[in-house]
């Protein structure tokens, strides 16, 4: 790839070493991963051993110090070849690991942070609720204080990796009111070993079965206070915080997949004659792969700039909306047109262009719909 603005050479190394890991790691293991249902737990400790799991995580924490364009970049890279392991990196990266390694107390991140980082935990955020989808301030689940402990009792959908997960935080309301409300993030590591936390179904979802989305009841499940994230109240503030990284993450999950839906592409065209020729010799095919190459770069530029800004510590909330709703259209159109181009064979599970279009409808919808981030970059237009 040339080299693109925004980056220095030592990102575009980077970028090598992640899309080596991806070719020659995951890809082998993604279609028989993929066929039994199965998620790759087994391939966290191949992250871990190859310095692209904590990524953004402070190296005193146990994580690589890295910057938020390396996270662009080991996402993109991995959502390229397969979306899940890339979602696992973006989850503990972003959502958790912003949260514990900014707004923690130091015993949490000396404990639970390094232990995830060095040892390839699993992360989930348990915070969607039936009633409490893109109004997630309409969340419901509370945590009650009982002397030392919280009584958490709430009922979540769609926690990503939930019952796979070796440290889950849940997002609840405190009894507390204060002066920036009262919804507290809560750490709970091993929540399948508490009792009163029900992993009631995996959520049979478009992208298949071997990603894990939890629907999950907390029915007076005990914790010590001392697990709140930071301060008590505070947890909204958090959460919008660490959505910005987490925005740019799913950004990058729709450049990685629309480039490997536009790779696919590209070869199958060249390949499958008709009309005794390429069908990539066909301009309706062509022009569609030109597009597809425009909005892909356009998408990962845009992605760059964000994680930039980040970098550079402005907020970023408006860019990493931009960056979110951008990519992921594109990642949406683009395997659409990916599946046109190989005609039934993208219809077919022979090929995974159909995987890729199950992908990429997920990531318009997660770290808050299209539509949602769309009313962000709106009302920046006003604000700024
Ligand atoms: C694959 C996947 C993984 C997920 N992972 C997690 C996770 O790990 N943890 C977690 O807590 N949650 C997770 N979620 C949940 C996700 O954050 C929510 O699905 C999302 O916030 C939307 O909520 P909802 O599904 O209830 O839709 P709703 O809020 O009911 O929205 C329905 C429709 O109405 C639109 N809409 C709603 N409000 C507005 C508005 N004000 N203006 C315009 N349109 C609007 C939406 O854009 C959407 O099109 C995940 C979801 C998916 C699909």
């Amino acid at each position: 790839m040339t080299s693109l603005p925004g980056l220095e050479p030592h990102h575009e190394e980077f970028r090598t070493r992640v899309q080596e890991f991806a070719d020659e790691t995951v890809r082998p293991v993604v279609e028989e991963h993929e066929r039994e249902g199965r998620f790759p737990v087994d391939l966290v400790d191949d992250l871990v051993d190859a310095g692209l799991y904590g990524i953004t995580i402070p190296e005193e924490y146990g994580g690589e110090g890295l910057d938020n364009r390396s996270f662009q970049i080991a996402v993109e890279e991995l959502s390229r070849v397969w979306k899940i392991p890339a979602g696992i990196v973006s989850v503990t990266c972003s959502l958790v690991g912003t949260s514990l390694a900014k707004f923690g107390a130091d015993w949490q991140r000396e404990e639970w942070l390094r232990e995830i980082v060095e040892t390839g935990q699993v992360t989930a955020l348990s915070l969607t609720e039936p009633e409490a989808g893109s109004d997630a301030a309409a969340l419901e689940t509370s945590a009650r204080r009982d002397g030392d402990e919280y009584v958490i009792d709430g009922h979540k959908v769609w926690t990503s990796h939930g019952e796979v997960a070796d440290f889950l935080i849940v997002v609840a309301r405190t009894d507390n009111d204060g002066e920036h409300g009262d919804v507290s993030l809560i750490g709970i590591p091993n929540p399948q070993e508490v009792d009163g936390v029900e992993f009631v179904r995996d959520i049979p979802c478009m992208e298949g079965d071997a990603v894990v989305e939890n629907e999950i009841k907390y029915e007076g499940a005990r914790v010590p206070v001392e697990n709140v994230v930071g301060e008590e109240g505070r947890g909204f503030k958090y959460i919008m915080s660490a959505l910005d990284i987490g925005r740019i993450g799913a950004a990058s999950q729709g450049v990685g997949i629309a480039q490997g839906a536009m790779d696919e592409s590209i070869a199958f065209a060249d390949e499958r004659e008709q009309f005794g020729q390429p069908i990539r010799e066909f301009q309706g095919v062509s022009f569609k792969l030109a597009d597809m190459a425009s909005s892909v770069q356009a998408a990962r530029l845009l992605t760059i700039w964000a994680a930039q800004n980040l970098d550079a510590g402005h907020r970023v909330s408006q860019q990493a909306a931009m960056a979110k709703t951008f990519a992921t259209d594109v990642a949406m159109d683009v395997t659409t047109e990916a599946v046109q181009i190989h005609g039934s064979r993208g219809y077919s599970k022979d090929y995974p262009v159909e995987r890729y279009m199950r992908e990429a409808k997920g990531t318009q919808i997660y770290e808050g719909t299209n539509e949602v981030n769309r009313q962000v970059i709106a009302q920046h237009l006003y604000d700024d």
